[in-house]
């Protein structure tokens, strides 16, 4: 009799959690192209591409997309991360490729139309499927619905990862420079890594990746991603700051003479509205 109750209790209980998931937020299951494939889960603004919402002089960017956002038309001014297309090209033989932005939806999907013309993504989560606490916006990998161990999660902002940190690799933001190549030197890493049984901790396997290959990224890219970062925590999600007064979008390859500069915040940033 108890046995029986608590099988009751039991399908109660799973009846009830499946009753509270939000089945929107879910992906579908894995097609036979992708089936058995583990999940790289990609950030887009200043991971994969950089975007403005005015002209701007000093970037460099190389379309303008026309996005509609709650009834108004907005200029996008945007850029691609150099070796993009190699990188969503290669990555896609080896794994199931997701979209993670803060960006809103209109967004996303016009950028990622402009930048995935092979079509290698699989789908996208944004800006309604973030957690934001406090100004900070969370990312909260278990909406996907594939199993953690199984999945790596690339994002320029270090606070995304707080939910699953074990997933988390922090690659230096991306404005504008043609001499990037942060994609491009991932790759190998990424490749050796679709081997393994299980992916996490991520930074562990990295730290040993590291010690034979030596650094993917430079000591100046990462220490201008922690002061940009430092920067961003105390703003709300609205807002991004620019790093100058007149920004030069060189940040991915800043010298220790612009690193002195770049400590300034100088003003609030609010043509950002679609990214994060
Ligand atoms: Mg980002």
């Amino acid at each position: 009799m108890n046995c029986l109750k608590c099988i009751k209790k039991c399908y109660k209980n799973i009846k009830q959690k499946f009753a509270n998931q939000d089945s929107s937020f879910q992906l579908s299951t894995q097609n036979s192209q992708i089936r058995g494939k583990k999940t790289l889960v990609l950030d887009l603004d200043e991971t994969l591409v950089h975007c403005e919402f005015k002209e701007n002089k000093n970037f460099h960017y190389e379309i303008i997309l026309d996005v509609e956002h709650r009834g108004v038309l907005y200029k996008v001014y945007l850029c691609k991360r150099p070796y993009l297309r190699e990188f969503l090209q290669q990555m896609s033989l080896f794994y199931e490729i997701i979209i993670f932005t803060a960006g809103y939806e209109s967004y996303c999907d016009k950028v990622l139309k402009y930048i995935d013309v092979d079509r290698h993504i699989s789908d996208y989560f944004a800006r309604s499927n973030c957690r934001f606490v406090n100004g900070i916006c969370l990312k909260d990998l278990t909406i996907l619905d594939r199993p953690l161990d199984q999945l790596i999660f690339i994002d320029n902002n270090p606070n995304a990862f707080d939910m699953q940190p074990e997933n988390g690799l922090l690659i230096p933001s991306f404005l504008d420079s043609d001499e990037d190549k942060c994609l491009l030197k991932l790759i190998p890493f990424l490749k050796q890594m679709a081997i393994k049984s299980k992916l996490i901790p991520v930074s562990s396997f990295l730290q040993d990746y590291e010690s034979i290959h030596g650094a993917i990224f430079s000591d100046t890219q990462i220490t201008l991603q922690c002061q940009a970062d430092r920067d961003e925590c105390s703003l709300s999600e609205e807002s991004v700051v620019i790093l100058e007064n007149d920004p030069k979008h060189r940040k991915t390859q800043t010298t220790q003479q612009q690193q002195k500069q770049a400590i300034k915040i100088l003003e609030y940033r609010s043509q950002t509205l679609f990214s994060g």
